[in-house]
């Protein structure tokens, strides 16, 4: 059946080809790893992840890869302030490489326990500067740069189209910004690479500047997925994913560099995941509004009943994240878990022709896990057909969901009481101030309420005592 994607280049749905048996190129934009990631981010892999898993079941291979940003990302998204990095640096008193391992591994850490299949590489920003140096030297050749006091800048009005992609008001933005363009000859021109400033002081993460200077520097936060994607996976991929806040900036502005530098696009097909919002706004570090994964764990929310939530609802629609809404999920995915956990197991592989045919239709029309996920709740109940039946069917349809739904025993539903929670926030703040005694003596009260509580991935878990 042909896989049909909204490809974000048409604003259309679009079938997806060639058929299968073939290979698919996939990148993913990664976190920027300052920070541990949040919820709203996670949702980005969770739905890079069913499209992997659908591509997979339809018979392609796909070489997916995932960057982790480690530089280059400054805190204004722009070609200022700070690199989010040596924020993170400063803020815990560590090196930045310290910074690196333990927000990747935490990342990583989340991905597995949302049974997110793995990216066969995860590069490293700072593992590819010869590639990024490398392209910025051809579009300075090219004649798409030129170097100011503080970097090396794409001047977007060599490349015509730039508007085109997020359909941008370029006459608009260039009236609205002409006070702080500083030495940029455009208002959408962005930095390819900065200058470190000329201080005298060593910084971790600074480089040769191209074409090779004795001038220190670092890239831009864009040309690291340009290089990237060129090193890895070729001139044109098949997929380039990431959340909808990068069409107007990143994804428009990495098209921009790489179909500059290779003369071909960069991406086939462009797909973006809707936001998580909260309260009507976008969850992010700088609203204050986060959660992470070990957040709605410590709340009782496994986070397999987190993706279920998330997979309810359609990727390009946007989620609201209430605690309402996490626990109706979270018991709604104890049911269905039970559910199926409890269906005699079939001696055959009989499955069901129209329901495998009900769920063909759903994933491939845009991957609708929504329609996907109430047609299971309907083949439950389907008086028609043996469990051995349903069972079989659920655990071809669970391929691609990923929620492990027959496979594991169904996790314990329990509730922690207002007073355990109490003091897990008491925990939690004894922990980031250090006061190991009383984060034991806590533990010992928590204890004696009937619940074990676990310190894992730089977050605590609870578990009823047995
Ligand atoms: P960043 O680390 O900021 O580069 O973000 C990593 C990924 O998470 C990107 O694909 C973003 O578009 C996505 N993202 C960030 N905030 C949210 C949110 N509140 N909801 C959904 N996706 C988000
Ligand atoms: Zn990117």
């Amino acid at each position: 059946m042909a896989l049909k994607l909204y490809n974000t280049a048409s604003r259309s749905l679009e079938v997806f080809t060639p058929p299968p048996p073939s290979t698919v190129t996939m990148y993913n934009c990664g976190p920027t790893v300052y920070n541990y990631v949040h919820i709203g981010n996670l949702r980005a892999y969770v739905f890079a992840d069913i499209l992997r898993r659908t591509l997979e079941a339809d018979g392609y291979e796909v070489k997916q890869i995932v960057n982790i940003t480690d530089v280059g990302h400054l805190v204004s998204d722009g070609d200022e302030g700070e690199d989010k990095m040596s924020v993170g640096a400063k803020r815990e008193g560590k090196s930045v490489e310290e910074i690196i391992a333990q927000y990747s591994g935490a990342f990583y850490a989340d991905m597995k326990s949302l049974n997110v299949h793995m990216a066969q590489k995860f590069p490293r920003a700072t593992a590819y500067i010869a590639e990024q140096k490398q392209m910025i030297e051809t579009l300075a050749e090219k004649g798409f740069s030129y170097v100011t006091s503080d970097g090396i800048y794409f001047d977007t009005s060599k490349f015509p189209a730039y508007p085109d992609f997020a359909k941008l008001d370029v006459a608009g933005m260039q009236a609205g910004s002409r006070v702080d363009m500083g030495e940029k000859k455009n208002s959408t021109d962005f930095a390819l690479w900065k200058f470190s400033p000329e201080d005298g002081m060593h910084r971790e993460q600074e480089w040769d500047s191209p074409p090779d200077t004795s001038r220190k520097g670092f890239p831009g936060w864009h040309i690291e997925c340009s290089a990237i994607i060129k090193a890895e996976l070729g001139d044109t991929i098949d997929i380039h994913t990431g959340g909808i806040d990068h069409i107007p900036l990143h994804h428009t502005n990495e098209i921009a560099q790489s179909a500059s530098a290779n003369g071909v696009p960069l991406a086939r097909f462009w797909l973006h995941s809707a936001f998580m919002n909260v309260e009507g706004e976008k969850m992010s570090k700088s609203l204050g509004n986060t959660f992470r994964l070990v957040d709605l764990h410590e709340r009782g929310i496994p986070p397999l009943a987190f993706r279920y939530w998330l997979l309810t609802a359609h990727y390009r629609t946007q989620v609201n994240f209430t605690w309402e809404a996490l626990a109706a999920a979270q018991s709604a995915y104890n049911k269905l878990t039970n559910a199926v956990h409890e269906l005699p197991r079939a001696t055959d592989d009989a499955s069901i022709k129209e329901y495998l045919d009900e769920f063909n239709i759903a994933i491939h029309d845009d991957l609708n896990t929504a329609s996907v996920i109430a047609s299971i709740w309907k083949l439950l109940k389907d008086g028609r057909y043996s469990s051995g039946e349903k069972y079989n069917t659920i655990r071809i349809i669970d391929k691609v969901l990923g929620l492990e739904l027959g496979d594991i025993p169904p996790p314990k539903a329990f509730e922690i009481p207002p007073e355990v929670t109490q003091l897990l926030e008491k925990r939690k703040a004894a922990r980031e101030a250090n006061d190991w005694a009383l984060s034991d003596s806590l533990r010992s009260d928590i204890r004696a309420l009937g619940y074990e509580v676990k310190d894992t991935g730089g977050g605590q878990t609870v578990t009823v005592s047995v």
